[in-house]
């Protein structure tokens, strides 16, 4: 059954067949899709932990969280350059000069970067300068910008709409798709739901990742600090989220360096290195259960 303009989850096939896991699973998706970004692989066996700053602020903030989390046993590296702000007065992000320190810190480091990109018109250029293309929450149904990341062949982390259903959201993975584009990872970021905003910044809907694979073979992935808004409750949301079957992190990290000062953007949820080590143990732990099942079923 369906409400007018919306749909069923049994309608996905069809308005969303090159992404449907009962359209494709025959043809060429045997039981998962890895999506590939350099050396790390979305969808394979273990976890991917990507973690870094909210907002690239300067190359000695961006190195410094870069190397902690990396110590810390992140594969991979976020932070924002193009920021999407509810106020226009608020910290925009650095721009072209933040794509410029992080690709800098991802040839220091070895990590490769996501970064978001907002306009269409940028795709090209934040191609030039990061490994994956984060498509944000406010964005998820930006058809022009999808079509250019879905052109652009980049691998796309592709955020799920703060208000939008699982229908939506796949539909938005199909524009990506239809472009010939099938690297695309989802990430569920918390959606708003009674009763966002009172103790913590949005409702991170859990239920959805057993959903997500039920109905597609892209890689899901879950960021714990959007979806809370809490440092204090990052670690928490993130080993839910594995428990979950979520097969990576997207997480903010801060931490102290020399001239450090408070972040810029969404200061009260990033977390430091060592939470973030303590989350990877967990994984750590968590996989190697899993793979230890997994052999046992082989047997
Ligand atoms: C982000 O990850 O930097 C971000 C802005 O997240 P979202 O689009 O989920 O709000
Ligand atoms: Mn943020």
């Amino acid at each position: 059954m369906s409400i007018a303009g919306n749909v069923a989850l049994q309608d996905l096939p069809r308005i969303c067949p090159l992404v449907s896991r009962r359209v494709q699973s025959s043809a060429f998706v045997e039981d998962s899709h890895v999506v590939q970004v350099r050396d790390v692989r979305f969808g394979d066996q273990r976890p991917v932990v990507i973690a870094g700053p909210c907002a690239v602020e300067n190359f000695d903030q961006t190195l410094a969280i870069a190397l902690a989390v990396r110590d810390a046993g992140a594969e991979m590296l976020r932070g924002g350059a193009f920021k999407p702000r509810t106020s226009p007065h608020d910290f925009q992000g650095l721009g072209i000069e933040g794509l410029r320190i992080l690709h800098e810190v991802s040839r220091e480091t070895g990590l490769p970067v996501v970064t978001e990109v907002m306009d269409p018109r940028l795709v090209q250029t934040v191609c030039e300068y990061a490994d994956m293309l984060q498509i944000g929450s406010r964005n998820m149904q930006n058809y022009p910008l999808l079509i250019e990341a879905g052109k652009s062949g980049k691998p796309v982390l592709l955020k799920r709409g703060m208000a939008a259903s699982l229908c939506e959201w796949l539909g938005a993975a199909e524009y990506v798709a239809n472009e010939g584009n099938l690297n695309i990872v989802l990430c569920e970021r918390g959606i708003k739901a009674y009763p966002s905003g009172e103790y913590s910044r949005n409702v991170l809907d859990l239920n959805v990742i057993p959903a997500v694979k039920e109905e597609t073979f892209l890689p899901v992935i879950v960021d714990p600090s959007h979806a809370t808004g809490v440092s204090g409750m990052v670690e928490s949301a993130s080993c839910a989220a594995i428990a979950y079957g979520s097969q990576g992190l997207l997480i903010e990290v801060a931490c102290d360096y020399a001239g450090a000062a408070r972040p810029r953007c969404d200061a009260a949820q990033a977390i430091s290195p060592a939470t973030l080590r303590n989350i990877v143990r967990f994984i750590d732990k968590h996989t190697g259960k899993q793979v230890l099942l997994r052999k046992v079923h082989a047997v």
